[in-house]
């Protein structure tokens, strides 16, 4: 290892996925935006296509074309972009890639990129069913509609999917969710009445595919299960394995004396007589500033804590009379499989949810990769 590293289980990808395909007779999008959840963007997607799923899923075109230009031919669907993009827009018609649309100043966009590059761009009309974040509003939806099938009978423009998203899918006996389905069903009618036929109907995030069979319809969108983190994880793991390691090497350890401060602002102090040990991953790295002195880890199958403040690029655990060295191997999660501390374990200790936990880990951390799927 060098510093440190994210250790990638690709056949736990691949296992993740085809667990999820065996939860629904519908396609699988595997999710891969934030370059595969800070997984990796192309090795997860070859993974999740070794795995069953049939389509890719990213939030800005930019990391779609990049699946394009890795040669991967699957469908794939760009849902985040803005009015500046237009070239971006152009790109992806032109590499293939659907385009999510959520309002008439978008399908403008896209119409006239579609025409001027003298090719069909396939859409995927985006209903707001709750969640209020991106999607067309119910009372624009009818105008958005009536729009995209008049550009559908133009020929520039096929309207291949209607779809939304989930507020509440993490907690699947939440009211929103039945209220979202059925706002969701009544987007679909009102498309079907205004004349379009679209054959890919998807809401299910991660946990829906995984809790709500009513929400599949054609297609579901995986993502965090994807790399096996639980969506719910008050019902359990769901067989998922996670497929993210992340580790460091011991940069130094020395004994030290009781009452010493650990850190910047010490909030921490020695106890006894003690060893420090340095880790050398920090907040740049994406370890949370917020887990100082909460955070677990392992060194050599023992379970220590964070001691005192995280910073940009270290933070310091008290081992005790522990044998620790410079060089030993410090896990910050990993599956759980060998009592390390997981994502989950993370996020709890930071305030926060284990997504963040794998996908803020920076590019200063190489990611290794293990397994033969990808
Ligand atoms: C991120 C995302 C997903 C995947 O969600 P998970 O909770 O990770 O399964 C699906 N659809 C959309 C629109 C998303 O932004």
């Amino acid at each position: 290892m060098s510093r440190a590293e994210a250790l990638i289980n690709l056949d736990a990808i691949r296992g993740n996925v085809a667990t999820l395909k065996r939860a629904t007779p519908a396609e699988v999008m595997a999710v891969v935006k934030a370059d595969g959840y800070g997984h990796g963007l192309l090795p997860v997607a070859r993974a999740a296509l070794a795995g069953g799923a049939t389509w890719l899923g990213t939030a800005i075109i930019d990391e779609a074309l990049l699946l394009r230009a890795a040669g991967i031919q699957v469908p794939i669907l760009a849902w985040l972009w803005s009015p500046s993009e237009s070239v971006a827009v152009a790109g992806a018609i032109r590499a293939g890639v659907d385009l999510s649309v959520s309002s008439t100043w978008a399908l403008d966009t896209v119409l006239a990129a579609a025409r001027d590059g003298g090719q069909r761009a396939n859409v995927h009309l985006k209903i707001d069913t709750g969640l209020s974040r991106n999607g067309a509003y119910i009372d624009d939806w009818p105008d958005l509609v009536a729009a995209a099938a008049k550009a559908e009978t133009g020929g520039e423009i096929a309207a291949v999917g209607v779809w939304s998203h989930f507020a509440y899918a993490d907690d699947p006996g939440h009211p929103t969710v039945a209220r979202q389905l059925e706002r969701f069903r009544e987007g679909v009618a009102l498309a079907e009445r205004a004349g379009l036929r679209p054959r890919l109907r998807h809401l299910a995030n991660s946990a829906a595919t995984l809790t709500n069979p009513d929400t599949h319809f054609d297609l579901v969108r995986p993502g965090i299960a994807v790399y096996g983190l639980s969506p719910v994880p008050t019902q359990g793991n769901f067989d998922l394995v996670p497929a993210m390691s992340l580790r460091a090497e011991a940069a130094l350890a020395k004994r030290v004396q009781p009452g010493e401060g650990v850190s910047y602002g010490h909030v921490y102090h020695t106890a006894a007589a003690t060893t420090l040990v340095l880790v050398p991953l920090g907040y740049a790295d994406g370890i949370p500033r917020h887990a100082g002195n909460r955070a677990p880890v392992q060194i050599g199958g023992t379970r220590f804590r964070i001691s005192g403040r995280v910073c940009m690029d270290q933070f310091v655990i008290d081992v005790g009379d522990q044998a620790v060295v410079a060089g030993d191997t410090v896990v910050l999660f990993g599956s759980g499989r060998d009592g390390e501390p997981t994502a989950q374990d993370w996020a709890d200790a930071a305030d926060t949810i284990h997504y963040e936990i794998v996908t803020r880990v920076g590019p200063r951390v190489p990611r290794r990769y293990v397994g033969t799927a990808g």
